[in-house]
């Protein structure tokens, strides 16, 4: 008998969300008043969300960088980032990987060559407002422009975090958006996006996702979020069922092995338990994740948390994202080092999503070295040339064939 019980090793909490050590010292010394009730409430944590310069300044040792970029920030994209996720930014190193991605840097307000305030192009692929219609058969849906953290390589940075502005996303603009799904009987697919869908109210999330399976055509529906991740007590058993009931897809989005933690893996669990099938979605960045050993270790965690890793990004070319970008290469690198290295399910796609509005565009290392004859010439994982008999087929000229 092979016993499954290590797959059962997490420790039940009946119905409380856990609180890791490194959370719960991190509380005790910056949130001393605070009950454990208080922090597990995730609209506590939104209250509390670190906005200023001077909250900032509390808890971390900023840097003069920082400083300066905190004050000189306008418009769109603020600070914010969540208590319980402030938890994992290292107090006195300013380079450190997860608080690069969510304090402001000086280095933002440089444009780099071939940066776009809107690098998708999706405002002119925008139908109705919070609608971008790019590709045949789905849509994406921007529900709501409010995020809980604010990445700084954010693509949509012109658009989330401003109560009012040019974009209007939220409930007013979804009757539009429905109209037009009603009408355009091709869109089988929606995804719900933002801004966070999951800082809606469970109500006002359940209505959207319910209003949407009233349109006859469209028969699949995900959501990508970034909460599980960075306020993982949104995830309240109560939510994980309305998830799992509607049926609905969900693709998280994450950066780094250090933020699974008990926190995560419970909310993790709890929409696997739920039935809801999770995807992931990571941007691939400079000095952050840009190794292959640290995106193993991510996608080793988010296997073991019944997460398939989904797509690897290469950075958008976003305004003053610069210091966030590697060369393409990079990416092609790290797949090439998972590859037949390790479970192919733990190896996402890596995609380039093309400037301009063509949409993800997948890259892969070469694995097709040449032909000789009716030989196709391939290469495996591990660097050696196999023959695959392959008669008749001319490959053309693309880069896979030399001349
Ligand atoms: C990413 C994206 C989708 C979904 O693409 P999939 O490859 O199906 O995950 C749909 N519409 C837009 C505009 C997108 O950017």
């Amino acid at each position: 008998m092979i016993s499954a019980e290590h797959l059962e090793s997490r420790p039940r909490t009946a119905g409380r969300f856990p609180i890791s050590p490194a959370a719960q010292a991190f509380k005790r010394r910056f949130y001393p008043a605070a009950t454990s009730t208080q922090w597990n409430d995730w609209r506590w944590q939104l209250q509390n969300r670190i906005r200023t310069l001077e909250g900032l300044a509390r808890i971390l040792q900023l840097s003069a960088d920082e400083e300066q970029a905190i004050q000189r920030h306008r418009g769109p994209l603020p600070l914010g980032i969540i208590p319980y996720y402030c938890h994992l930014l290292d107090e006195h190193d300013p380079t450190q990987g997860l608080r690069r991605t969510l304090v402001p840097a000086t280095d933002e307000y440089v444009r780099t060559p071939g940066e776009a305030i809107d690098p998708l192009a999706e405002d002119e692929n925008t139908v109705v407002p919070g609608l971008v219609h790019r590709y045949p058969d789905r849509v994406l849906f921007l529900a709501t422009g409010f995020c809980a953290v604010y990445c700084r390589y954010c693509t949509r940075s012109r658009m989330v975090g401003t109560p009012t502005g040019t974009y209007e996303l939220g409930r007013s603009s979804w009757e539009r958006a429905f109209s037009y799904l009603e009408e355009h009987k091709e869109v089988r697919d929606v995804l719900i996006s933002g801004g966070d869908p999951l800082t809606l109210s469970d109500e006002k999330l359940d209505g959207l996702v319910a209003r949407l399976k009233q349109i006859r055509h469209i028969e699949f529906i995900r959501i990508g979020t970034k909460i599980p991740i960075v306020l993982p007590q949104r995830v309240t058993k109560a939510f994980a069922r309305m998830v799992g009931r509607h049926r609905v897809w969900m693709s998280l989005h994450v950066t780094h092995p250090d933020e699974l933690t008990p926190e995560v893996t419970e909310a993790c669990d709890r929409l696997a338990d739920a039935g809801v099938p999770l995807g992931s979605q990571t941007v691939l960045l400079k000095g952050i994740n840009d190794q292959l050993d640290v995106m193993r270790k991510l996608f080793h965690g988010l296997l073991m948390r019944r997460v398939r890793p989904y797509y690897l990004y290469q950075c958008d070319p976003v305004f003053g994202s610069g210091h966030f970008r590697t060369p393409v290469k990079k990416g092609l690198e790290i797949i090439d080092g998972l590859r037949g290295h390790t479970s192919g399910y733990a190896v996402p796609t890596f995609v380039v999503d093309a400037p301009g509005g063509g949409g993800k565009i997948p890259l892969s290392p070469d694995y097709i070295v040449g032909r000789e004859g009716d030989d196709l010439l391939l290469r495996n994982y591990a660097g050696k040339i196999y023959r695959y008999p392959d008669p008749g087929e001319d490959l053309g000229s693309g880069p896979n064939t030399p001349p």
